[in-house]
């Protein structure tokens, strides 16, 4: 076994404290380095400027912990027990929001009480939303004004009465007068503040020694190496220790005696933002100035206003601040220091481009997964290496196996393995995904990452990580996750589709996109016109970002192993040397 683990000068990982939230991780001064003399405010509205303090943020916790208890009517808030599932005592709360202030604030909330919460993508369509509130049996949701007609449709589909529905505030600015009408009459989270204000006072939390590393504070939603999107349970545990890795690596060039303002753009149901930008970030005493939406005049606003230090992007956002230099240039944005980049390859090239362009501000990059709770490596600024994900965090074990199982070197390519605190429970209710993921070897929990790796040492001498390829089904666009086999279910659906497979290919912004192969029904008529149809067909049913950008391309036979598996290897090698040649 070959093992790489963090570079000598990074820090060690201590003991973390497991019988403590995430949220109290986070916002107790005894834990992290919020400072309520300084009068830190957490979270802070890029648009509005409205924020609440960590003191306010704490009494907002515990004021609709009192109301949602109610409504979830959780009897009691000690019991507890190890588990990888839910228990019947349990309840979980799903979110469907936009970026908002109190994003965090209801997570928090909701753990008070011993619950869980599920966030979802705000690009979701209904039926892509109703599967995951099935899936995660979430009773209550928490939803926003502009995305209310959605969450009602598949509230409805899912089964959580009108009454359990609920508004997280939005700025007016991204609302209607018609959204603004039709959420009439809904609660929104102050509602429920102010409520719990003439509620009986809760009992402390209080956990055994050990239980934060069972407790399942989040359930987000990932396909992993293959199949369907599946919830993967994360535990309190799993969080708090993701930030504290971040947080000591990050120490080593960052300045965090001054408190200073980061941008928190990306969407906060993703693993991204959810543990680095609105939790790593606040713990370390900063202000996550959130927005709801990407526009390019709000965001250069945005940094100017709030002299955001660092900016958390995707590589998509990256190609617009490169192309867009001129209008960038109306701004004062000398106070970016840094640029943090993940969920998706910034290329080498990408990365000394926006470098030269914006000498001022240093390029980082950082790789995780939704399944290790977010990071496992991350440039550290003292030792840049263009196209490089960084060095190894403290704390993780990271192995890589090549395709005959053999443990390779530096300098040879494999799948990354990782063996961390950060890594999740599992995944809920899926053994067989469970038990192709998370594999125990020479005495240690592995987690697979399907992502192809190759080790190498920088000048400095650091053992750097470069993700070259990955060998698992998923695509990624602009960062979001789409997964081939829910693609290829809904064409089969389509009633001219005999067959399909769905691979990636390259895109020019998004990075990846979705292609289709499609075998058509005898007698159907392979024409541009039914590709159209079928292309929308997607279009109508999922989630932008999960639209054919690559087209559908029409074939007589989908290639499939002796046991019926796809092997989009074969057509992703076809497209592979199809560009080759063009
Ligand atoms: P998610 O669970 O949505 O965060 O997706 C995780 C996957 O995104 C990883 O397994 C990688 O395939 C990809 N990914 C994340 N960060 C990077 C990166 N810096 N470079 C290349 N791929 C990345």
């Amino acid at each position: 076994m070959i093992v790489y683990e963090a570079p000598e000068w990074a820090p060690k990982l201590p003991d973390r404290p497991d019988h403590i939230p995430i949220g109290e991780f986070i916002l107790n001064p005894a834990y992290g380095r919020v400072d309520p003399k300084v009068s830190n405010h957490p979270y802070v509205c890029g648009i509005t400027g409205k924020s609440y303090s960590v003191d306010e943020v704490v009494e907002r916790v515990e004021y609709a912990a009192r109301a949602i208890k109610q409504i979830l009517k959780v009897q009691d808030i000690h019991k507890g027990g190890p588990q990888t599932g839910f228990s019947e005592w349990e309840k979980v709360v799903g979110v469907f929001s936009v970026n908002c202030v109190d994003y965090l604030t209801l997570c928090y909330t909701v753990h008070r009480i011993n619950g869980i919460t599920s966030p979802a993508s705000a690009a979701y369509s209904a039926s892509e939303l109703a599967y995951q509130l099935r899936d995660s049996q979430a009773r209550v949701l928490f939803t926003c004004t502009p995305l209310l007609d959605t969450a009602l449709e598949a509230a409805k589909a899912a089964g959580i009465p009108k009454e359990n529905i609920f508004l997280l505030p939005v700025p007016d600015a991204i609302t209607t007068e018609e959204m603004r009408r039709k959420a009439h009459g809904f609660k929104n989270f102050d509602d429920l503040v102010e409520e719990g204000k003439r509620m009986e006072k809760l009992v402390a939390l209080r956990w055994d020694h050990g239980f934060s590393r069972k407790k399942i504070a989040f359930v987000s939603y990932s396909s992993g190496t293959s199949g369907l999107p599946k919830g993967v349970l994360i535990s309190h545990f799993n969080m708090i220790t993701n930030v504290l890795q971040m947080y000591l690596y990050s120490q080593s060039f960052r300045e965090f005696s001054k408190p200073s303002n980061v941008l928190a753009l990306l969407p906060q149901s993703h693993i991204y933002a959810l543990v680095v930008i609105n939790q790593t970030e606040p713990y370390a005493g900063n202000s996550a100035v959130i927005l709801p939406k990407f526009d390019l005049s709000l965001f250069l606003t945005c940094i100017q206003r709030f002299k955001l230090a660092f900016l958390f992007l995707v590589p998509p956002l990256v190609i617009v601040m490169a192309k867009n230099k001129a209008i960038v240039d109306k701004y004062d944005i000398s106070s970016v220091k840094y640029i943090m980049t993940g969920a998706a390859p910034l290329t080498e090239e990408l990365s000394k481009e926006l470098n030269q362009l914006y000498p001022g501000i240093k390029v980082v990059q950082g790789y995780g997964l939704t399944e290790s709770s977010t990071v496992v490596c991350y440039t550290s600024g003292i030792d840049i290496w263009h196209g490089s994900s960084g060095c190894i965090l403290p704390g993780i074990k990271c192995r890589i196996v090549n395709a005959e199982g053999r443990d390779v070197g530096e300098g040879e390519p494999g799948e990354l393995l990782i063996s961390a605190d950060n890594v999740v429970l599992g995944y809920l209710n899926n053994q067989k995904a469970n038990d192709e993921t998370f594999i125990t070897e020479h005495g240690a929990r592995w987690l697979r990452t399907g992502d192809e790796t190759i080790i190498k040492r920088s000048p400095a001498g650091n053992q750097h990580v470069f993700i070259v390829d990955r060998l698992k089904e998923l695509i990624k666009t602009s960062g979001h996750q789409v997964a081939p086999a829910e693609l290829e279910g809904h064409l089969l659906n389509h009633e001219k589709v005999a067959d399909c497979a769905v691979i990636p290919v390259p895109h020019e912004t998004a990075g990846e996109t979705a292609k289709a192969y499609v075998v058509l029904k005898p007698g159907v008529a392979a024409t541009e016109q039914t590709k159209l149809e079928i292309m929308k067909w997607v279009a109508d049913h999922k989630s932008r970002y999960k639209r054919l950008g690559g087209g559908v391309e029409f074939t007589d036979i989908i290639p499939k192993s002796p046991s019926g598996k796809i092997l989009r290897r074969l057509l992703r090698d076809k497209e592979k040397e199809r560009r080759r040649a063009e």
